[in-house]
């Protein structure tokens, strides 16, 4: 009942809101915000950190020729269409094939590239040939992409299971460990990919398909779409679309294979940045937990039940839920309610602040009710009253016997912030993701990032014993 009374307020509002411009009213001097994918070589990847491709190279001349600002947000094929769906980008450019259902949600523009769908499985593998050797096994797609729709649509008939993941870096590290023995994806892809020695090779013949075009949300945008064609048409005509695919496609150079300590050297200042971001977003929303969580706390203990009522209901719901629920929800969800975008960083300290002040409001009721009530009633003997009885015998106290828990709950807090890269939020695992989406290097990627967090959550651990031997002494 609830669940679609918010639905339905989620649609009207998503309908009427439209924030964005929506106006033929030029697109000169603005700033669009355009999502695409993680990682989609040729068509967007990072090399030394800065995002590249063919779709990056289009959309950035076309701003030039028409006189408009970009600004790219890297958040993944299915997390860009959310976002452009509930308005928090103005436009997608990700190699996004126009088919006939996405035509009911976005407006394309003219396509600007002919593509389709191939099967690679594993260069080292000899049994896959063909669909007819995928019986009983499992193959893996992108989620939300076509290549995902043509697996699912022919998996009955040759009998395998599609599992579904949200970037091609790790649908490719699938197959080459085992975990699936072949993946769907544009042949384009495929076989950049493929000459970069990426461990692959294709064995079908491409199914012939959808083109990509730059999407915007139905009925809005329509200047930004409008100058995305005119600008396209000029490229064309004056060579540069062509150059520019010439750049990516002609010969593309194949990677160097690199050592370890190179990659950590090359990685080191976007996982740094990463870091940063980590300890920020955490630092502040375990601020902002602690003050929502000592008061729920109290409330809990509170001899009036309307406050014990409505912190019991705060701490139910924030326990149990998950937080990317929430995290999904303050990016994606609040945006179609309230008709603005929501800030990244406003998101995601509501998302871990919320959790976290659920988790600290338990900490601090059990604490309280730890202290001896024996201190109590002493306390209050020698003519103290209730108030000045908790605040000078009993928090005290229970400040000290909370402390190993609230620094439990700040490292769970840091530990649990790699959840906001599900809605592109850069923090470090995030980082890390962007460069193993990059080089496909994935475990030695993740040993690094692991090797971070580690080091970063020793340190703090060491602080916080450090501060509160020193406090709470
Ligand atoms: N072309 C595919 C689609 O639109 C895949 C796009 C992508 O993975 N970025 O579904």
């Amino acid at each position: 009942m609830l669940a679609t009374a918010l639905g339905m307020l989620l649609l009207l509002s998503g309908a009427g809101t439209a924030w964005a411009q929506t106006t033929d009213d030029g697109v000169e001097g603005k700033t669009f915000v355009i999502g695409t994918d993680t990682t989609f070589a040729p068509f967007e990847f990072r090399e030394g950190g800065e995002l590249t491709g063919i779709d990056m190279d289009l959309i950035r001349a076309i701003a030039e020729t028409e006189g408009f600002d970009v600004e790219i947000r890297s958040l993944g094929f299915n997390a860009a269409l959310q976002a452009l769906s509930s308005n928090q980008v103005d436009g997608v450019i990700a190699g996004m094939s126009i088919t006939d259902e996405r035509k009911q949600v976005y407006d394309f523009s003219d396509p600007y590239f002919e593509s389709g769908i191939q099967m690679a499985v594993a260069a080292t593998d000899n049994d896959i040939k063909g669909y007819e050797d995928l019986a009983g096994k499992t193959v893996v797609a992108k989620t939300g992409s076509e290549g995902e729709t043509y697996a699912k649509s022919i998996a009955d008939q040759y009998g395998f299971t599609v599992t579904s993941l949200d970037q091609s870096a790790t649908m490719y590290e699938s197959v080459k460990s085992g975990n699936a023995v072949a993946v769907f994806d544009d042949y384009p892809v495929l076989a950049y990919g493929i000459a970069q020695n990426n461990g692959l090779k294709t064995v079908t013949e491409k199914v012939p398909g959808g083109s990509y075009g730059f999407a915007v949300n139905k009925g809005q945008n329509t200047a930004l779409l409008a100058a995305f064609n005119d600008g396209l048409a000029k490229l064309k005509a004056d060579g540069s679309y062509d150059k520019i695919l010439d750049k990516y496609l002609a010969a593309p150079a194949a990677a160097v294979p690199t050592g370890f300590g190179d990659l950590v050297v090359r990685s080191f200042p976007a996982l740094m940045k990463g870091l940063a971001n980590t300890m920020v977003v955490t630092g502040i929303s375990f601020v902002v937990a602690m003050a929502l969580g000592l008061i729920a706390g109290f409330m809990k203990i509170s001899r009036n039940i309307v406050l014990r009522g409505i912190a019991t209901t705060f701490v139910n719901i924030f326990r149990g839920t998950p937080i990317l629920v929430w995290a999904f929800f303050f990016y994606f969800g609040l945006a179609q309610l309230i008709g603005q975008p929501v800030n990244i960083w406003v998101a995601g300290v509501l998302t871990l602040s919320l959790n976290g002040g659920a988790y600290i409001a338990e900490i601090v009721r059990g604490a309280i009710q730890t202290v001896d009530p024996g201190q109590l009633e002493a306390s209050r003997s020698l003519g103290l009253g209730y108030g000045k009885s908790m605040q000078k015998v009993v928090v005290p106290q229970a400040f000290k016997i909370m402390t190993p828990s609230l620094i439990n709950q700040l490292i769970i807090m840091l530990k649990d912030s790699s959840l906001l890269l599900a809605i592109g939020f850069a923090e470090l695992l995030y980082q890390g993701q962007q460069i193993y989406a990059a080089n496909f290097r994935v475990t030695e990627t993740l040993f690094i990032v692991g090797a971070i967090y580690f080091v970063a959550i020793m340190a703090l651990t060491k602080l916080a014993n450090y501060a509160d031997r020193k406090f709470n002494k």
